[in-house]
């Protein structure tokens, strides 16, 4: 018996094999467009989204693909090839139904994250601008919308503020918000139960698409197929899409290109780190929201100040102060903080950036701040250049792409190659290793 999870494998290896084949023009338009629809006791159907389309692959690629199949599975028994003009996304009688089941889909919104609760500083206020803005108005301005930023920095707040901000300003507008974990579950329960037909009408009946989270279909073949084909079959119905990711979305290993590319096509707006008055904001704003008790001014700064990492942390700190003050009956105060939060604090003890690095870095070696990111490639500039990049990607948590941006938008195989660089020369001159040794002890220090 073919099993959901192997079926789904099985057209992926079909696919990647079909694009080796074929070559990426005549996958990207006609390939890669057609998709897995349903199997049942061995009986696989593709569909295509027009009859033009089925009959421009059936007499080139349809033997291939069935032998293709068979060759993987001895389960495979037969392989059609079928026409569903709802893959186009044109709406049919059916997208009555599909939208009274729309509900089921949109996970349930957090009542706390709404705009008003939303704390605007330098960090956030071009997304947090957009995201009114789109939530405010009708007409489909940018398409798609990208917020990224890292974690606990308010994505899945400023999401939710968007879907609640719509479903006031105009009910009869159906909002789906969901996670993109949770679309891979439905559509792999869809093709469990032979219904993607009703999976891809329901989604293609949604006025405005949120998926939080995106990054993680990367690597996820065919959820990233069935996204694809949904993202345009609303696009080309100008109809809303709203996206989030933990990276920009050039920085998205494991999506394919023409997604990515895609995703850039709109607007996207970084939720970037916070600044301390952005987190005392954010503090006092908490606060005020708590009843009967007080924290004190010097234990909101003291809290701004040390808990630097994100926002999730700095209200975790919050609330963790609050209960233990509640539970043994004391006033909340720097001494409390101390004691109660020692591990948080530690945690957010030194976090080093890439800017600290560049500059400890040009210091040491008496080179220009500026020549970090110029494109001198003397040695005397370029060593002390691999040393910060060989820094950067132990010391943060910056991916490879973003350091080379700081590094004047270098390419990442060039730090990738750098970071090799240092770690073989570190092992042959002990003048470089003591080097790296001292500017770690200081950066971290
Ligand atoms: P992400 O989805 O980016 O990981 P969340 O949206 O879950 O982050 O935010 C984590 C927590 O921090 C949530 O409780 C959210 O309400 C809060 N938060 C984040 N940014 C802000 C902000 N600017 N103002 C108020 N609360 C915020
Ligand atoms: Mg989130």
């Amino acid at each position: 018996m073919l099993s959901g999870d192997v079926a789904i494998e099985l057209w992926e290896q079909v696919r990647d094999k079909l694009r080796q084949e074929a070559g990426e023009t005549v996958f990207e338009n006609w390939l890669g467009l057609i998709s897995l629809s349903s199997f049942s006791n061995g009986k696989i159907v593709i569909a295509v989204h027009s009859k033009f389309h089925k009959d421009w692959i059936e007499p080139r690629y349809g033997n291939r693909i069935r032998s293709l199949w068979h060759g993987l599975s001895k389960d495979v028994l037969s392989v059609t090839l079928v026409v569903d003009e709802r893959l186009a996304g044109r709406s049919t009688k059916k997208s009555e139904d599909a939208a009274s089941s729309i509900l089921n889909l949109s996970s349930p919104l957090d009542l706390r994250y709404t705009f008003d609760k939303f704390v605007v500083g330098p960090s956030n206020n071009f997304v947090a601008a957009a995201a009114q803005r789109i939530s405010e108005s009708e007409d489909v301005a940018f398409n798609p919308v990208v917020i990224y930023g890292g974690v606990g920095l308010g994505k899945t707040h400023l999401m939710h503020a968007i879907a609640w901000k719509i479903r006031e300003t105009n009910p009869s507008r159906r909002v789906v918000y969901l996670s993109a974990e949770k679309f891979m579950y439905q559509f792999v329960r869809a093709l469990r139960q032979q219904d993607t037909m009703a999976f891809k009408e329901q989604f293609r009946s949604a006025d405005v698409l949120m998926i939080d989270d995106v990054q993680f279909i990367a690597g996820k073949n065919s959820t990233q197929e069935e996204f694809f084909h949904t993202f345009n079959a609303l696009v080309d119905q100008n109809k809303q899409i709203i996206v989030s990711s933990d990276r920009s979305p050039a920085d998205l290993e494991g999506i394919e290109e023409r997604l990515r590319s895609r995703l850039g096509w709109g607007i996207v707006g970084e939720i970037h780190q916070t600044t301390y008055e952005l987190r005392l904001g954010i503090l006092q704003s908490k606060v005020d929201d708590l009843k009967n008790c007080l924290v004190p001014k010097n234990v909101i700064e003291f809290l701004a100040h040390k808990i630097t990492s994100n926002v999730r942390e700095l209200e975790g700190a919050l609330k963790r102060l609050v209960a233990h003050s509640q539970l043994i009956g004391r006033p909340v105060s720097l001494d409390s903080a101390h004691d109660v939060l020692h591990d948080l604090l530690r945690a957010n003890n030194r976090k080093v950036t890439i800017e600290e690095i560049q500059k400890k870095v040009a210091e040491h070696f008496s080179i220009r701040l500026s020549d970090m990111s110029s494109p001198r490639r003397a040695r005397a500039v370029a060593r002390p250049r691999q040393i910060a990049m060989y820094l950067s990607k132990q010391l943060t948590s910056r991916s490879l792409p973003e350091i080379g941006r700081t590094f004047g938008g270098r390419d990442h195989t060039t730090v990738m190659h750098a970071v090799s660089r240092i770690e073989t020369l570190m092992l042959e001159d002990s003048v470089i290793a003591d080097d790296l040794e001292l500017l770690k002890r200081n950066l971290e220090a």
